[in-house]
């Protein structure tokens, strides 16, 4: 039976918020952006970490006896945490859940600035951190600029190449695509730079404008227009041309890495594993339990002072709690499968819920089966097409 689990740890706190972000975030003055660190920042990081250590102990009991397979300290940015704050909230994670035989895989998402790149010896060596996520965006300064990003090309870098001299041999590079004034040569020309960097792993999304962030009340205003979806579509098309000839494999729709380096956490959520969620508006995927066959996801609160005012009082849960049905378990198998290159095993999928997938979905799969968005990948194994990996958010819909 599995019994593996990955830990998220959500650490709220950017050097500037930047104006499409749509995360629990919040800006700080944290040591090396604005001045020295200042006794209030001290004081809310230690705070912030006893909360995690308190968040951790008061929900361990649901996961126990799981083997952690993976910790992944995401943002906001995490890496204006100091190496022995981290290294505090791996120690207790780990103690809860010690690791089976394989090396867990750690990591720190990471922004590109002076700061970071004097704490990458530190974050491997005493935070115990494995694998960096580096969030470069763009290696052109106009858009950087335009999208309101603290940093330049140039520290994306330097930050790339410190990790390397580091010692970081398992690097992710995340790219932005389809963003505000960015052409076909803006974006061949971040493809060739990240590729000849040679990073493990390359995450690339299209900048989307959430409704409630300044991007999004622009869009809505008419003061910025939607990327071209043509324009967009063909950008998709070209990032996995130039990525697959490169060596990468598009693992998952947005994802591509070098054999071996697929990440062991984010696979979590598509094969939906468990996985503890800690810290502000994290979210959880909890195992199966009484009342719950299915599992169930769970959302901290997004507000600072809701969640510590929880976890320092010991009270759980907080946030909002939602068991799966069987029709939504049934509905995230389908298309958390179909994202990934290995697509839907029927069998396996039969296997769990005691129905084939075309008993719920046959009128949905065989439409997309007609149209080529679709495809068999041998017996029993369907995948998108070519055609459905760019029209992947209409296929995906069908099923939920
Ligand atoms: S650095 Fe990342 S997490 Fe922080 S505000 Fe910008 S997009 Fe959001």
């Amino acid at each position: 039976m599995e019994s593996s689990l990955g830990v998220y740890v959500h650490i709220p706190f950017c050097a500037r918020v930047c104006p499409y972000c749509d995360f629990a975030v919040e800006a700080v003055e944290a040591p090396g952006r604005r001045g020295a660190a200042s006794g209030d920042w001290r004081e809310t990081e230690d705070r912030y970490i006893e909360g995690l250590l308190a968040e951790l102990a008061l929900r361990a009991a649901t996961f126990s006896g799981r083997s952690l397979s993976s910790i992944y300290f995401g943002g906001g940015t995490p890496s204006l945490l100091r190496p022995e704050s981290l290294a505090r909230i791996r120690e207790a994670v780990m103690a809860a859940f010690p690791p089976g035989p394989a090396r867990p895989e750690i990591t720190l998402e990471v922004n590109p600035s002076t700061l970071e790149r004097e704490r990458l010896p530190g974050f491997r060596a005493e935070a115990g951190i494995n694998r960096l996520s580096v969030g470069v965006q763009s290696f052109d300064d106009s858009l950087l600029k335009a999208l309101g990003r603290a940093h330049g090309a140039d520290e994306s870098r330097r930050t790339l190449e410190a990790a390397r001299r580091a010692g970081f041999d398992d690097l992710s590079v995340d790219l932005l695509f389809a963003a505000l004034h960015q052409t076909p040569e803006m974006l061949e020309a971040d493809l060739d730079e990240a590729v000849a960097f040679g990073p493990e792993h390359i995450s690339s999304y299209e900048l989307v404008f959430e409704a409630r962030t300044p991007f999004g009340r622009a869009l809505a205003d008419g003061r910025f227009s939607p990327y071209p979806e043509e324009g967009s579509a063909s950008m998709v098309e070209r990032i996995e041309e130039r990525l697959v000839n490169a060596g990468y494999r598009r693992y998952e729709l947005t994802n591509y890495a070098r054999p071996g380096h697929e990440a062991v956490h984010n696979r979590r959520y598509w094969q939906r594993l468990p996985v503890l969620g800690l810290g502000v508006g994290a979210h959880s995927t909890d195992p199966s339990g009484p009342g719950r066959a299915y599992g169930a996801r769970h959302g901290n609160p997004r507000a600072r002072g809701a969640w510590l005012a929880g976890v320092e009082a010991g009270v759980w849960p907080i946030g909002e709690e939602e068991p799966l049905s069987r029709e939504d378990a049934m509905a995230e198998a389908c298309f958390l499968a179909l994202r990934c290159a290995e697509g839907l095993d029927e069998a396996g999928f039969a296997e769990e819920f005691g129905v084939a997938p075309r008993e719920p979905f046959g009128p949905a799969i065989d439409r997309f089966l007609g149209e080529g968005l679709l495809e068999e990948s041998g017996p029993g194994r369907l995948i998108l097409s070519r055609r459905g990996r760019m029209l992947a958010d209409t296929v995906c819909a069908e099923f939920v």
